[in-house]
């Protein structure tokens, strides 16, 4: 076991501040690796103030994790010292279950998530990638393309995957008409994505000041979700929508765009229940599904694919002494589109 550097929180209405928490020292499967940049999700805020539930505190959060090599475990094949290597959400899993049969560790009952799950090595939970360094088995440890800046790709392994994963399963091509709706970390990489495999992307925001950069991240329209006149152009046109939205909102407003048998998928998760009228999919034969990340296998499919297209996030680099100031601002819908933490920050206090 040794101590790495560390940003936790000790309580729900905690900032969080400069800590030391134990790693274990790489076993048989296990990679160290030294954290260059961090992703600031969403999803960090919703569990550091346990709006999801309660949390485990202290809580490191943290888990869109590029970093470097440094020791691996004797029986390790698949990642060597100096590889440029990155962590998602999940750090374990059982490896047997009907879902990780199928690669879709996402799913196993046994898995173990990158922060504030039971630590099956060392006891007490799992601390995420706001610190200087993680130990990860290399099943979990993905391989990040030589030609991507890695602060850019950190944000893949959580807003990437999850918005790539749902399209991709969507059948999204040329020719559809795609709506993403939220144009913060998720949002950005949906339109993205979606722009990239060819469809005709539509962005939804409360965001007036977000029209340019949606046009330039590869939207063909934007539309302000709170103007009716504007949603109304646009009802019973969609094949598909994406809903990447982190709080409370109208989503029967956006199920009445899509098209007979349309689908809309929820991946922002919002602590308060949503409420759907019945008529809005009953009319329409429509769809509401979800979608939760992406398992290993598509993981480094969806990195490979951006490495070759060149796919990064667009993001504002800070150092790890602002992250509480960054909560704030992604309150706000206030990110552009990403903040990636630089860890190098971490040592200076
Ligand atoms: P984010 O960067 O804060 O983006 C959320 C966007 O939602 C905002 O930028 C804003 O976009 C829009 N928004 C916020 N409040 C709104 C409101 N009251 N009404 C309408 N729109 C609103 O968050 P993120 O990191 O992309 O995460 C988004 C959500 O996905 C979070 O709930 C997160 O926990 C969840 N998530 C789920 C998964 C999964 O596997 N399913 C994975 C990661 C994250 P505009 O300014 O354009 O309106
Ligand atoms: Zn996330």
């Amino acid at each position: 076991m040794y101590e790495t550097k560390a940003y936790a929180a000790a309580s729900a209405t905690s900032p969080l501040a400069s800590t030391r928490i134990p790693r274990r020292d790489p076993t048989e499967h296990d990679v160290q690796i030294e954290i260059l940049f961090c992703g600031i999700c969403h999803s960090d805020l919703h569990a550091v103030r346990s709006e999801w539930g309660p949390a485990v505190y202290p809580i490191v959060p943290g888990h869109e994790i590029v970093g470097r090599v440094t020791r691996v475990g004797p029986a390790v094949t698949r990642h060597k010292t100096g590889d440029l290597v990155a962590v998602g959400c999940l750090v374990d899993s059982d490896g047997t279950c009907p879902s990780c049969m199928e690669g879709l560790e996402q799913f196993c009952p046994n898995q173990t998530l990158t922060y504030g799950a039971p630590d099956r090595h060392l006891g007490g939970v799992t601390y995420g990638g706001y610190a200087d360094s993680i130990v990860v088995d290399e099943r979990f440890v993905l391989r990040v393309p030589k030609n991507l800046d890695p602060a850019a790709a950190a944000p893949l392994l959580c807003a990437g995957i999850t918005t790539y994963s749902p399209l991709r399963r969507s059948g999204i091509t040329r020719g559809k008409k795609v709506g993403i709706v939220g144009l913060g970390g998720l949002g950005h990489m949906g339109v993205k994505f979606a722009h990239a495999f060819g469809a005709h992307v539509v962005v939804f925001t409360t965001s007036p000041g977000k029209a340019e950069d949606a046009l330039r991240l590869g939207a063909d329209e934007v539309v302000m979700s709170r103007n009716p006149d504007e949603m109304q152009k646009h009802a019973g046109s969609f094949d598909y929508i994406l809903d990447t939205v982190s709080a409370d909102h109208d989503v029967n407003a956006l199920i009445n765009l899509l098209r007979r048998d349309g689908n809309m998928t929820l991946v922002g998760a919002p602590a308060k229940p949503l409420a759907v009228a019945a008529f809005g999919l009953i009319l329409g034969r429509r769809s509401l599904s979800g979608s939760s990340i992406g398992g290993i296998p598509e993981t480094q499919e969806m990195l490979d694919f951006c490495g070759a297209n060149n796919v990064t996030s667009d993001v504002e680099v800070i150092p790890i002494q602002k992250v509480n100031e960054a909560y704030e601002r992604l309150l706000r819908s206030d990110v552009k589109y990403r903040f990636s933490i630089d860890m190098a920050s971490l040592k200076a206090g």
